[in-house]
């Protein structure tokens, strides 16, 4: 248990440093949250975007998952982006894949009937519907291609959900972005995927 306890120290250090610098930091951190942005990524523990963005803590509003899926029967991913959106104001929506993606890779190698499977088989569809291009590719080519792809996929199920929908038609400024982070260099990249009104996005999917 020498992690917990080194996270617990950790976090007494940290929160006596932030005081003494910042007498009135907890205060004001506390009284009210104003994110930016609404970041959906991936659980791997390489890819956390508090360290990737630098943005200071209330600034990011977060939901991870394996593989970074906006799953559209997913209840906590509908209540997230929901909250977001209607209680938040949020006005940016981050959807962030990686490469080395080990989601991406398990829904590439196999499938199942574990949890982990079955959550995956999104991320197996995406490869069906472009098998044609990806199964040209090296594997680990097709790997990083289908990570991106698996990035444009949710923006595209984030775009098509009711909540921003709606909200884009009352006029609220919303920006859907899809990224995908680099483990090997540290560098977000940006994927070419990008909708700021639901003008936009139709105009888009309507030529795919
Ligand atoms: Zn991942």
């Amino acid at each position: 248990m020498t992690t917990i306890k080194q996270m617990l120290a950790a976090n007494k250090k940290w929160a006596r440093d932030k005081k003494k610098e910042d007498p009135t930091y907890f205060k004001r951190a506390s009284a009210n949250q104003k994110p930016e942005l609404l970041w959906i990524g991936c659980a791997d523990s390489r890819v956390g975007p508090d360290q990737l963005v630098s943005l200071p803590m209330g600034s990011v509003f977060v939901h991870r998952n394996i593989g970074n899926l906006f799953a559209t029967n997913d209840l906590n991913s509908l209540a997230v982006l929901e909250y977001a959106i209607d209680e938040l104001n949020v006005p940016n929506i981050v959807v962030c894949g990686h490469y080395g993606c080990g989601g991406v890779r398990a829904a590439m190698s196999h499938s199942g009937i574990q949890p982990v499977d079955l959550w995956l088989d999104q991320v197996r569809f995406i490869y069906h519907r472009h098998a044609a291009e990806l199964d040209n590719l090296s594997e680990k080519e097709r790997w990083d291609r289908l990570s991106e792809l698996n990035v444009e996929a949710q923006v595209h199920n984030i775009c098509r959900n009711t909540i921003i929908r709606e909200a884009w038609k009352r006029g609220q400024k919303i920006t859907v972005i899809g990224l995908i982070y680099d483990i090997h260099d540290g560098e977000l990249k940006k994927l070419g995927i990008e909708f700021d009104s639901l003008d936009a996005w139709e105009k888009h999917y309507s030529t795919k």
